[in-house]
């Protein structure tokens, strides 16, 4: 579940006073690191700049004083001005936590898109706008409840316009996607069409000959 917090940290840029490269967002791990140090946050940001004099320097400084192979990043919670060393045991650390930001805005986007179609749903039949019923319906990620319901609305719409982007969605949920594909067919037969069977075009129900392919029905 993304959530607007850590899209606003990701979204934040921060530089690094030793390299000045911006900082990498990452994603706290599961386990606290370093003494005393609580994270209280999903994210924090870090330099991950090989290149960096913190980094580059650290290694000796360690080795020096602990006789240790470990060396310092800089890093900064959300939140402060001030950042500080992070001892790090390789130089892989952390390196594959940075949170992708593409992804992120990505899922956030969905996630907006979710949330105004739940609220257009509720005057959707009124407003005969089969439009924020699809988006649920068609939505893998979206509330389960909110999708079934969408798709009684959309019965309710009886606006076959939606048809194709249904029929062709390929549901990961299939029991909302036979719902919705059943609903489809109801709503097909109760305004006495059908889809041809050879160009699944929208046909009336009796026809006996395709009006888009020519094909003959069975
Ligand atoms: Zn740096
Ligand atoms: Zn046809």
């Amino acid at each position: 579940m993304v959530s607007d917090v850590s899209l606003k940290y990701a979204m934040e840029e921060h530089y690094c006073p030793h390299c000045n490269t911006r900082l990498s967002c990452c994603n706290t791990p599961p386990i606290h690191v370093g003494d005393g140090l609580g994270w209280g946050t999903d994210v924090f940001f870090i330099c991950l700049n090989d290149e960096c004099s913190m980094f580059v320097e650290g290694w000796k400084y360690i080795e020096e004083q602990y006789g240790k192979s470990a060396s310092y990043r800089y890093m900064l919670l959300p939140g402060e001005k001030n950042g500080s060393p992070m001892m790090v045991a390789s130089r892989i650390a952390f390196t594959d936590a940075a949170v992708d930001l593409e992804e992120l805005k990505k899922g956030n986007e969905r996630y907006q898109r979710e949330q105004k179609a739940r609220q257009e749903l509720e005057t959707c039949v009124a407003d005969k706008n089969p439009a924020p019923a699809i988006c649920l319906i068609i939505d893998e990620e979206a509330n389960l409840k909110e999708r079934q319901r969408a798709v009684k609305l959309l019965e309710e719409i009886n606006d076959l316009s939606c048809l194709d982007a249904i029929r062709n969605h390929k549901f990961r949920h299939t029991e909302i996607g036979q719902l919705a594909n059943l609903a489809l067919s109801r709503m097909l037969k109760n305004s006495f069409q059908k889809e041809c069977p050879y160009c699944a075009e929208i046909i009336k129900a009796q026809a006996k000959i395709c009006k888009h392919c020519g094909k003959e029905m069975d």
